[in-house]
């Protein structure tokens, strides 16, 4: 399957979304995603309890730390971290045979583990998504209602140092105004599809050879 008309390739584009707990990478995501084609969302791991409403296999895997371990062990993660004191990675496997099917894949993780994945396939594309400003964060953060006040100031320090990272990205989205920020999430995600394509280019120029 090929995830652009207009740019066949053999091979899918990994993209990854990181930003601070808080400041609407789900929410920006779940509206981009539905009017783009072939691309699809990596389901992470956790050690982390689920969070009321949300269902294994969909929102996550949730594992036990033993479980974690092994998994890690035997190298069937792309790329791990400790996120505010609980365990996520992405499997592998998943990510990789879908990409070797033609297809886009989006990973929504942290920054620790977005330069991970820099680190061992440099093709992906890193995509960074900032608040307007700290006091809106925390705003978003709170209005969420899914932690306590200690977990939030925990999310809101964390943030400042993943801040600090973002000069390793591709791309800088300030998640402002949501039709804006969704809007340039997928025209990034176009931008990056009509990059010529060596194999692409190859085939075209072998056409234009067997017809002349
Ligand atoms: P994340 O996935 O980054 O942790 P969420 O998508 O859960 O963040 O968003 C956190 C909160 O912020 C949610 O209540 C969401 O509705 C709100 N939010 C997201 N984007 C915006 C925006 N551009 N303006 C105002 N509120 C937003
Ligand atoms: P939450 O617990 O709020 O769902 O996620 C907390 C943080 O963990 C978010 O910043 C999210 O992007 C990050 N995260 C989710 N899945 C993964 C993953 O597989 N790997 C890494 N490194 N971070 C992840």
């Amino acid at each position: 399957m090929t995830a652009d008309s207009t740019a066949p390739r053999s091979r899918g584009i990994l993209f990854v979304l990181s930003g601070p707990s808080g400041v609407g990478k789900d929410t920006v995501l779940r509206q981009a995603l539905p009017r783009l084609r072939g691309i699809t969302v990596s389901i992470s791991v956790t050690t982390r309890a689920p969070r009321p409403g949300e269902r294994d296999g969909v929102d996550y895997f949730f594992v036990s730390a033993e479980e974690f371990a092994r998994l890690m062990e035997q190298g069937g993660l792309l790329e791990h971290a400790a996120v505010h004191g609980h365990f996520y990675g992405t499997p592998r496997a998943w990510v990789m045979d879908t990409l070797e099917q033609g297809m886009d894949v989006i990973l929504e993780i942290d920054v620790q583990g977005a330069i991970q994945v820099k680190a061992s396939y440099p093709e992906a594309i890193l995509i960074f998504l900032a608040p307007p400003s700290w006091p809106e964060l925390a705003r978003r953060l709170r209005s969420r209602g899914t932690e306590d006040e200690a977990t939030v100031r925990r999310r809101l320090e964390n943030a400042r140092q993943e801040l600090a990272k973002v000069e390793q990205y591709e791309y800088l989205i300030v998640n402002d105004r949501l039709r804006e920020a969704v809007h340039r999430l997928r025209a990034i995600i176009t931008a990056e599809r009509s990059r010529p394509n060596r194999q692409v280019i190859e085939r075209l120029l072998g056409e234009v050879q067997s017809d002349a």
